[in-house]
């Protein structure tokens, strides 16, 4: 078990929903929807399959008419609060308040009309619905990018300020989360380094336009990491040009490795050599899917050899280990049982399965 110990910045508590965000809460996990928002039915089971894995907090793309008009039916339906994302399209964001999202993520640089946004933020006030706002370096403000030239991490946080005092000042309202997002991810952890010398309001952290799940895991754990060993980040999205669920996976994976939650199995496996003597991607890949069924604190290891797995694996809280035509099965680094090949995985399952009825307390959830 990791010592690491992390001191979280203490922030404010705001709501989305239901989900409290900020303060000693545990940091959440969000994603987004790549559904055509339209389909009603596609865009709930792709929220119920995030919900599954563990999403807590769900966007959604707000680009028309059409797309709020299927809005109602999926805040009532989905398991969890739905932000619409809106861009220059304030009076699409009264309608989908309206329609009963838990919170919406603007990028108030790119509205032009003050007075509709004043009305939208005034809407989003009586229902109390949170305000994102999301400053993109591609969206800067004209006269901030006039100032420093460049999309600079200071001129995202100028930005950001201006609009947070503006929305505190005139409307004292307070439920609201900022972030900083940049694709450069050195240029992101500045931003929100700075913003968390001079404000307590709740960041959402991440990496934008990332890329896919091998560059995009990359950046995000880089980004994200250094953010929240420093205490930085009440939320996370791990933006990924993938299937969104995998950004599920991988935000709990960041979070685990950091010892700030765990929800998964963890799973070691070996990279294998020379001595292994079976198919072990395959079998890593079984695992895996079945690990993320079950949601508990667990270590579990697949190992490719019989000699020296068990040994390397120690710290599993049961393994599996492959040898030619048989597996052993070995708990805290001692075996408790050999079986056929064919029948490793199914037996594997069986003793995972008889552990969490013996150590209930390793359920999550
Ligand atoms: S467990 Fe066995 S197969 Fe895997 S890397 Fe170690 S020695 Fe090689």
């Amino acid at each position: 078990m990791m010592s690491l110990k992390i001191k979280r910045r203490r922030t404010k508590i705001i709501k989305v929903g239901k989900v409290e965000i900020g303060g000693e809460n545990p940091i959440r996990v969000q994603s987004m929807t790549n559904t055509d928002t339209c389909k009603l039915k596609d865009t709930l089971e792709q929220i119920q399959r995030l919900y599954s894995a563990g999403c807590e907090i769900v966007r959604v793309a707000i680009p028309n008419e059409k797309a709020v008009k299927t809005l109602r039916d999926i805040t009532k339906e989905s398991p969890i609060p739905v932000i619409a994302d809106l861009h220059f399209a304030t009076l699409l964001g009264e309608k989908a308040v309206l329609a009963g999202v838990s919170g919406i993520r603007i990028n108030p640089g790119t509205f032009k009309d003050r007075k509709n946004l004043d009305r939208l933020i005034e809407v989003c006030k009586e229902r109390e619905v949170c305000i994102r706002i999301g400053i993109n370096a591609g969206s800067l403000e004209p006269e901030i990018f006039k100032k420093y030239g460049f999309p600079k991490p200071k001129a995202m946080v100028e930005s950001a300020l201006n609009w947070l005092n503006y929305i505190v000042e005139k409307f004292d309202y307070y439920n609201l989360k900022v972030s900083l997002k940049s694709s450069n991810w050195w240029d992101t952890v500045r931003a929100y380094q700075l913003f968390s010398k001079v404000s307590d309001f709740p960041l959402h952290i991440g990496v934008t336009e990332a890329g896919g799940i091998i560059p995009g895991t990359v950046k995000n754990t880089l980004a994200i990491s250094q953010l929240l060993l420093k205490g930085i980040g009440d939320t996370i999205r791990v933006s990924l040009t993938a299937d969104p669920v995998e950004e599920v996976y991988v935000a709990y994976e960041i979070l685990r490795n950091l010892n700030l939650r765990r929800l998964y199995p963890e799973i070691i496996a070996c990279p294998t050599c020379g001595r292994c003597e079976i198919d072990l991607l395959k079998l890593y890949k079984e695992v895996e899917k079945w690990a993320r069924k079950i949601k508990a604190d667990l270590t579990l290891a697949v190992m490719g050899c019989i000699v020296n797995g068990p040994g390397e694996a120690k710290m599993a809280d049961l393994g599996i280990a492959g040898g030619k035509g048989v597996g052993i099965i070995f708990k805290k680094g001692k075996i408790i049982k050999k079986v056929e090949e064919k029948r490793l995985l199914s037996s594997f399952f069986e003793e995972i399965e008889k552990f969490l009825k013996e150590h209930p307390e390793r359920l999550q959830n």
